[in-house]
């Protein structure tokens, strides 16, 4: 049987059009017509005044972000701790000192309360924090109007993590656009992917310039080779956008599978005490669902999300458990962590299933068969 992916590349069909212009202009170089063009497009998707500057992946724009940002050596940064790794290891590139915060129920997202206790908390020993990295985990926007009237009124620049949330809307507008930076990610897992690639979102021409002279190694206005500031070799290249442009053309009908899968599985589960869809709380969420994600309380249903990863993958079909909270992984153990237990719980309990656009009628058949054979 073939395998069913989590999440896996789904063109088009008008990609390899715009790599070949490429070719055929010899624009292989990261700039180029479809760069400006993948930009373009971006910009008037998400739309609310973003200016996007395309990247080499979504990490390198939470790396600009934080240059841009102004943190440094030493400087805390708040992150919400139930997320992929990379949206806290730019904090440990720029010298940074992350300070993890965990997530609230109905998003999964930054808890408000656990990000103001810490920022008071923070203040209250000289440590200001000088950013604040709130992500939109599996597609679901935060709590962002309570996140943003924080980093408002402490002042503390926002960074929205929207790597996974490329189409998702608060109140209907974009994520990714409520902060003074906001990321996306093109790899190839994601909604829309360029295999690899990632983008930084600013309000200003000026932000958007200077992500992109960083992005290019910060060269000054000069005939020779001449740098006044560090810079980095980030900038996208016009192969990878032209995949890029194919993708948005093909970008909402992602949007309204990745929607189905989620009824799909809500459909599955409705009767089923002890597992909880993953779902919006209220009509002011809109989620792309990248991954659709159920909770399995063990006590009720009597296996385990690891038991029900397993028979699924004894069917050559692949599930996840959800991100492992970040104040959990060794690497960052001796970080600082505000909140409760709401994260390690979600991960002890939670599991990502097969969420791809491109998953067959005949997959979802296959999908379903194993969970009810489980749940029996
Ligand atoms: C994928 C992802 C990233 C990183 O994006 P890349 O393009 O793979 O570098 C960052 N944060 C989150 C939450 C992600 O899911």
């Amino acid at each position: 049987m073939n395998k069913i992916w989590l999440s896996s590349p789904h063109m088009g069909g008008g990609e390899q059009k715009y790599v070949q212009e490429a070719f055929d202009t010899n624009w292989v170089a990261p700039l180029g017509p479809n760069v400006n063009g993948f930009e373009d497009d971006l910009e008037k998707y998400i739309a609310h005044n973003s200016k996007v500057a395309c990247l080499a992946s979504g990490t390198s724009a939470l790396h600009l972000a934080l240059v841009l940002a102004g943190v440094s050596n030493g400087d805390e940064v708040l992150c919400q701790s139930m997320t992929f790794s990379a949206s806290a290891n730019p904090i440990v590139y720029q010298g940074g000192v992350p300070v993890f915060i965990d997530s609230e129920k109905e998003t999964w997202n930054m808890c408000p309360h656990a990000l103001k206790a810490a920022i008071e908390d923070r203040v209250s020993k000289g440590k200001k924090p000088k950013a604040i990295i709130v992500v939109y985990l599996y597609g679901m926007p935060a709590k962002i109007d309570q996140i943003k009237k924080l980093s408002e009124y402490y002042e503390i620049p926002l960074i929205e993590d929207a790597a996974e949330a490329l189409g998702s809307t608060y109140k209907g507008q974009k994520c990714g656009t409520f902060g003074d930076f906001g990321v996306l990610s093109f790899n190839g897992n994601k909604i829309i992917t360029t295999s690899g690639g990632g983008a930084l979102v600013s309000h200003s021409e000026e932000s958007k310039q200077k992500a992109i002279f960083l992005a290019t190694q910060a060269r000054d206005n000069a005939p020779h080779y001449q740098h006044s500031e560090i810079g980095y070799n980030y900038r996208m290249s016009n192969i990878t956008a032209g995949i890029g442009r194919g993708q948005m053309e093909v970008l909402d009908k992602h949007i309204s599978l990745r929607r189905a899968n989620n009824l799909f599985y809500k459909e599955i589960f409705k009767d089923i005490n002890g597992i909880e869809v993953f779902t919006e709380s209220s009509s002011d969420y809109y989620s792309n669902h990248w991954l659709s994600s159920i909770l399995i309380d063990e006590n009720q249903i009597g296996f385990s999300r690891e038991d029900l990863r397993l028979s699924m993958l004894e069917d050559n079909i692949e599930s996840r458990p959800l991100w492992k909270p970040m104040h959990m992984q060794p690497v960052f153990k001796d970080c600082l962590y505000y909140g409760s237990n709401v994260s390690e719980k979600l991960f002890e309990d939670g599991l990502c299933l097969p969420s791809g656009s491109n998953l067959s009628d005949e997959d979802r058949e296959r999908i379903k068969e194993v969970i009810l054979k489980m749940i029996r």
